[in-house]
């Protein structure tokens, strides 16, 4: 089997929490309807403290976390681009027209691909959104020949929102997150942009 080499120079920024030397580089803000990243004045590695504030919402809903990326072991990793970045560039409007104030901008996968483009469309991308619209589904699931033994498993976990009933992001369950950060000085003084 071929060995997976990762490119520990480049950041995915699209990475699962659970992937190795993750860090979070922004929280999930917005509306439940309509979510917005709120990107971190540095990056903050994930920790058991950080995923129980989250907690009931996973990490994957409230998080966008950044590891480096897998090159080859991703699904969306084409041999030389990032397709997951090329389909948001094609399919999903810009929704900000400032780069939006991330510390992970110099590592960025996305950005050193795509640069601004991606940046403008960026902060609309929630990695676990069971309140999905169609577009965010067909922008995040492979395409490639290779991947479709995979996308399986992708609709299953991204598209049966039955699944994962108790775990959809509610207003309730967000707004608790927030007063609980809310009340973690450190964290609001020195991680929230
Ligand atoms: S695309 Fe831009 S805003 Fe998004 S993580 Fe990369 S550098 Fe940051």
């Amino acid at each position: 089997m071929e060995d997976i080499v990762m490119d520990k120079t480049i950041l995915c920024p699209s990475a699962r929490p659970k992937s190795e030397d993750s860090v979070v580089f922004g929280i999930i803000s917005g509306t439940v309807t309509e979510p917005r990243v709120a990107y971190l004045k540095q990056p903050l590695p994930i920790t058991d403290e950080l995923i129980a504030k989250a907690s009931p919402i996973t990490p994957a809903e409230i998080f966008r976390t950044a590891a480096p990326c897998a090159i080859k072991g991703c699904q969306h990793f084409d041999g030389n681009d990032c397709r997951l970045a090329m389909r948001i560039i094609e399919k999903l409007p810009a929704i900000v027209e400032e780069l939006p104030p991330c510390s992970i901008r110099r590592d960025c996968r996305w950005w050193q691909q795509e640069g601004k483009a991606a940046c403008m469309r960026c902060p609309q991308v929630i990695t676990d959104n069971y309140n999905a619209s169609e577009l965010a589904v067909k922008v995040a699931t492979p395409t490639s020949d290779y991947n479709k033994s995979k996308l399986n498993l992708f609709q299953q976990t991204y598209c049966n929102k039955n699944l994962h009933k108790e775990k959809i992001m509610s207003l309730e369950n967000v707004q608790a997150f927030y007063a609980k950060l809310a009340n973690d000085e450190a964290f609001r003084t020195h991680h929230l942009s």
